[in-house]
């Protein structure tokens, strides 16, 4: 396994693979690796002659009062859990490698942006497709892997993708939970143990709107509303968001048909938890 940790030597080394006509899959996370991470591995290991991963909180994506500071790292356990999962090349680029001067053109994302993540967090999926638009001309992928535990990211890259022509295959991956049902996350480790029994009601609640609605034994207003109020009567958190919109163009629903998203986004006292589910009737 190579670590790079330089731009230059990065699309150099990528370049030549590529002019070998060796197929990339590449894996794009902020690193402090999880079984949700090793899954997207896994699949791009399967697929893929050559794996790359690369480990880069990007400040960009953070808000002004968010979590960046304290974003947690490890990148000799993740070099290890890489090392085991078959990783080839590990791109671990510094802040000052990424944005070596102030950017001269700015990306604006201006759909599937002004609900969700993208309302709560504004500018966030600004920073996700500037530093995905530099990551995928570095690491030239022929796919490139995404959990759907960052269902609107999904929808926003495959926006991008589209909207720039790049000819990259977008592989959309299932979200891996902890054994009770809570969603795997890097920032799970920041939710006190209270919390973390809480968290689970997350889960629970997602779950049975997910029922009632296939079930049509509610419409998508009292879906929300029970899911509200059950984590708001069940846990100490505080309730970002619940919506439940078309996916991946997450527009208000108009036919009930049409692939949709049941999601949430929940605050606790460090962190703030994400989770969905899509619903086919
Ligand atoms: P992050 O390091 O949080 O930026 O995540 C990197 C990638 O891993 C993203 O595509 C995430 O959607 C994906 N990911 C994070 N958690 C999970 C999970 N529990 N299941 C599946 N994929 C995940």
């Amino acid at each position: 396994m190579r670590i790079i940790e330089k731009t230059i030597e990065m699309q150099s080394f990528m370049t030549q693979l590529k002019y070998s006509e060796k197929s990339i899959g590449f894996v794009p996370t902020m690193g402090y690796l999880h079984e949700g991470h090793l899954s997207l591995l896994q699949r791009a290991k399967a697929e893929n002659d050559i794996v790359v991963l690369s480990i880069f909180v990007n400040p960009l994506q953070f808000g002004a009062n968010e979590d960046l500071s304290t974003y947690p790292r490890d990148f000799n356990r993740d070099e290890k859990l890489a090392q085991e999962a078959g990783v080839d090349i590990i791109f671990y680029p510094s802040v000052e490698e990424m944005y070596p001067k102030s950017s001269s053109i700015e990306l604006n994302v201006t759909k599937r942006v002004n609900v969700l993540c993208g309302k709560s967090r504004p500018g966030h999926f600004n920073g996700v497709v500037t530093v995905l638009t530099k990551l995928f001309n570095l690491v030239l992928p022929t796919r490139a892997y995404f959990g759907m535990k960052d269902a609107q990211q999904v929808a926003v890259v495959e926006g991008l993708v589209e909207d720039f022509n790049f000819p990259i295959e977008i592989v959309r991956c299932p979200i891996i939970r902890e054994s009770d049902g809570l969603a795997k996350s890097s920032r799970n480790v920041h939710l006190t143990v209270s919390e973390r029994e809480e968290a689970v009601i997350i889960y629970k609640s997602l779950m049975d709107g997910k029922i009632a609605l296939e079930d049509k034994k509610m419409d998508i207003e009292q879906v929300k509303l029970q899911i509200t109020n059950t984590i708001t009567k069940n846990s100490s958190g505080t309730i970002d968001y619940v919506e439940i919109l078309s996916y991946p163009m997450l527009e208000t629903v108009q036919n009930v048909k049409e692939t949709m998203i049941i999601a949430v986004a929940v605050r606790f006292s460090k962190v703030r938890l994400i989770d969905n589910m899509l619903i086919n009737i």
